[in-house]
């Protein structure tokens, strides 16, 4: 064993520029750990990929070696797709680079790079990419299923601001998507997940945010929390285009801004971002005030960055997580009483809800034109967020999670959900998720990876 893998190590480095790992390494375990620390996996090599070139090398070594392929991004994958035993890890974080054309108002950015490698390099024009919520996410992983954030409602989902990818499919090849090349991958890629083959550049739309926003938290306690879901949801659909939510079920946390009596408490948040005019901000909060008064809230501007990166101490890597999430039309009383109900049920403080809010630009997109797993109409997805710093809780707060997601499901869209956030692969689930674009996926898949190389994803088996 040990020879083959010496000799795998070998003939690896020969064909590529980047380091390889193997668990001889020292830095091994550093490279084979991922976001979740519930997941321990030990691959037989990590391919540090320099570029598209080491890609291809890679995707062919492990094909002619019989070693099963996982594809790392940011490595934020729940069930850690990322990494696997006895196989070969295409390692893409030292592709981080970042490329901003201001004048076309395009970036280019490197497969492996992380929401706070694009934000940061972006914003020192005063663009933007809708993105995630958390710096340290992969923009690979989150792309290729979609992507929702803060500035969906103003821009759309991350893919709907793509523009083209190169990509090394299964054959090695490495080849240009878009519109107008390979016009169909370029559809699957959108929404699809890791299944046609490593990206290993993305192409995107530029829009002018910040540098500075307006931000407003609000937070109400336990035992007005049925009341505060229902004051916002009279708020939220009604929110100018430049102003964004997410609703959390939540523990307060000891910060600064959160008066001492309050530190530890569960309860309800409300995070509103302005990316337009103070006054519209401003007034969304009074509106919301108005209606339920919060137990204590903090209104401050911020640099757009600052946001991007506010909620990345609170996820940081190396705790234990599970995630089940939905999408429902309306935070309507049977949704409430699910999120009331389970607000006092969790056993880590950690463990949350995030409720985003789609509608706006991210309706305006056509629906068939991409292969997101969702629908384009009017809705929240609610994400059941089970998180703990030691294995032993994490087990009670997983059970959690499904109970609220059973709960919810008689007031939901059904068993379809946000690819990116399963956990479990689920394939009733996925096929839901993609509804009538599921065929069309499985031909996609079979044109480019007929014998299914790329599986360690939201899987499309081919067709
Ligand atoms: P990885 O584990 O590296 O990859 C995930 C999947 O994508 C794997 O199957 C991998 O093989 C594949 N993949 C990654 N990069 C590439 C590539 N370049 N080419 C081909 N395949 C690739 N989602 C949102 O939409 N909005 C959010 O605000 C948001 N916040 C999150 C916050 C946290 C803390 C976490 C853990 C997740 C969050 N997500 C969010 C979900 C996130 O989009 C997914 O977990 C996503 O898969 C992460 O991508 P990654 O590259 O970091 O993960």
């Amino acid at each position: 064993m040990t020879q083959t893998v010496g000799g795998g190590t070998a003939a690896l480095r020969a064909v590529m520029a980047g380091p390889v790992i193997d668990p001889s390494d020292p830095g091994y375990d550093a490279a084979r750990a991922v976001w979740n620390g519930d997941i321990d996996r030990r691959p037989t090599l990590i391919a540090r990929c320099g570029s598209a070139e080491d890609v291809a090398a890679a995707v062919r070594f492990a094909q002619a070696e019989g070693l099963e392929i996982a594809v790392r991004g940011g490595g934020h994958s729940m069930s850690g797709q990322s990494v696997v035993d006895d196989g070969l890890v295409i390692d893409l974080s030292g592709m981080c680079q970042v490329s901003v054309d201001p004048e076309a108002m395009r970036a280019r950015v490197g497969g492996g790079a992380l929401l706070k490698d694009l934000d940061g390099a972006t914003q020192e024009h005063g663009l933007a990419v809708p993105l995630g919520a958390i710096g340290h996410t992969g923009v690979g992983g989150l792309t290729l299923g979609g992507g929702m954030g803060w500035l969906t409602r103003q821009a759309g989902l991350t893919i709907d601001n793509l523009v083209s990818v190169e990509i090394v499919p299964a054959d090695g090849r490495i080849v240009r998507a878009s519109a107008t090349e390979h016009p169909d991958l370029f559809w699957a890629v959108r929404g699809g997940g890791g299944n046609f083959g490593v990206v290993t550049e993305f192409e995107f739309r530029l829009h002018a945010v910040g540098p500075m926003i307006d931000f407003g938290l609000m937070f109400w306690g336990e035992e007005q929390a049925g009341d505060a879901l229902r004051a916002i949801r009279e708020v939220v659909p009604a929110l100018p285009r430049s102003l964004n939510v997410i609703i959390t079920v939540m523990t307060a946390p000891p910060a600064p801004f959160v008066p001492e009596q309050h530190h530890f408490r569960p309860g309800i948040g409300l995070l509103l971002a302005g990316f337009g005019d103070t006054e519209e901000h401003t007034s969304a909060l009074a509106r919301v005030r108005a209606a339920l008064p919060p137990l204590f809230d903090h209104v401050t501007p911020m640099p757009y960055v600052a946001l991007q990166q506010m909620l990345d101490e609170s996820n940081a890597a190396g705790a234990h997580y599970y995630e089940k999430s939905t999408y429902v039309d309306d935070l309507t009383d049977g949704v409430v009483d699910a999120l009331v109900d389970h607000l006092g049920r969790r056993t880590s403080p950690m463990s949350i809800v995030f409720i985003y809010r789609l509608d706006q630009a991210f309706c305006e997109m056509d629906e068939l034109g991409t292969a997101f797993g969702g629908t384009r109409s009017p809705q929240y997805a609610i994400f059941g967020i089970a998180a703990s710093p030691t294995p032993d809780l994490l087990p009670a707060d997983r059970e959690w999670s499904r109970s609220l997601w059973a709960a919810l499901q008689p007031h939901s869209r059904g068993v379809g959900t946000y690819v990116n956030a399963m956990t479990e692969y689920e394939e009733h689930r996925v096929r839901a998720a993609y509804g009538s674009k599921y065929e069309r996926l499985k031909r996609v898949k079979a044109a480019h990876d007929p014998r299914n190389v790329f599986h360690r994803n939201i899987n499309i088996v081919p067709g």
